[in-house]
Formats: C-alpha cells, sequence, structure tokens
C-alpha cells in the first residue's frame, strides 16, 4: 500500500513539476546598436550601462516573467532578455532594447514597489518613444 501510495505521490509530482527550462541562447545584436542606444541615454541624463548579458528567450517565457501578454523584453538582475520574435535591425524591436536598457539605468532590473514601477514604466516607455523619434519611426506601443 505505501509503495503504490509513494508511486501515486511520485507521478503527481513529475506531472505538476515544471517544464525543463527552455534553451536559452545569447543575442547577438547588431555590433553597434546597443553601445550606441547607451551613449544614446546617456547624452540625455542617464547612468546607462551595458547590460551584464542578454538572452533570447521564447515570447512565451517573457510573458511568464512580466505577467504581461503584450511585452517582448523583460530585465531581471542586470541581465536583458528579448524574445525570440524580435529583429533588433528593425527600430520597433531595438527600441525594445533601448526600453530594458532604461530599467537598468533605473536601478539594475531590482523590482520596485509598485508605485515606482508605474513610474519607471512611464519614464522607460517615454523615453522608447523619444528614441524612436529619433530614427524617424513613431511608437506603436506594445503593451
Ligand atoms: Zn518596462
Amino acid at each position: 500500500m505505501k509503495a503504490i501510495l509513494a508511486a501515486v505521490v511520485a507521478v503527481v509530482w513529475w506531472m505538476q513539476s515544471p517544464a525543463p527550462a527552455e534553451l536559452q541562447s545569447i543575442v547577438v545584436t547588431p555590433p553597434d546598436l546597443m553601445a550606441e542606444q547607451v551613449s544614446w541615454l546617456r547624452a540625455r541624463g542617464w547612468d546607462a550601462r551595458l547590460p551584464d548579458e542578454i538572452r533570447t528567450v521564447s515570447r512565451q517565457e517573457i510573458i511568464r516573467m512580466t505577467h504581461n501578454p503584450r511585452t517582448a523584453g523583460a530585465c531581471l538582475n542586470g541581465v536583458v532578455y528579448l524574445g525570440d520574435h524580435l529583429t533588433l535591425s528593425i527600430p520597433q524591436h531595438a527600441s525594445v532594447l533601448l526600453h530594458e536598457l532604461v530599467h537598468i539605468a533605473q536601478n539594475g532590473c531590482a523590482i520596485p514597489d509598485s508605485t515606482r514601477r508605474e513610474i519607471f514604466e512611464a519614464d522607460a516607455y517615454a523615453t522608447q518613444r523619444e528614441w524612436l523619434r529619433d530614427q524617424g519611426v513613431k511608437l506603436v506601443v506594445f503593451r
């Protein structure tokens, strides 16, 4: 009886255990894009820096991390995550990276309390919009 119970518990545990982490790859950004974005931000007073690392993950993984079904990027502990559907040579897509670089400049991607998070997001979207305007592109916000 004990053995059957243990087997049932094991099966339930197996069924409930999360899917194995998806393989992540490191993004090769267009060589100068990120450096340009960092200096663009610095010129506007942001204490911007390169992220510790950039990883591409599936869009589902981004949504899981941010709890936002319309987001395309995320930032966690100094690491920027970009959805693998993004093509960084497209300014709209590249602006997602800029948005995450703003979060790094704000606080290195630590998750602030909800009031400050609202302000951080508003600043990041405004800066993203301004960068796109400089690229001659009007922002269609994916949020
Ligand atoms: Zn954001």
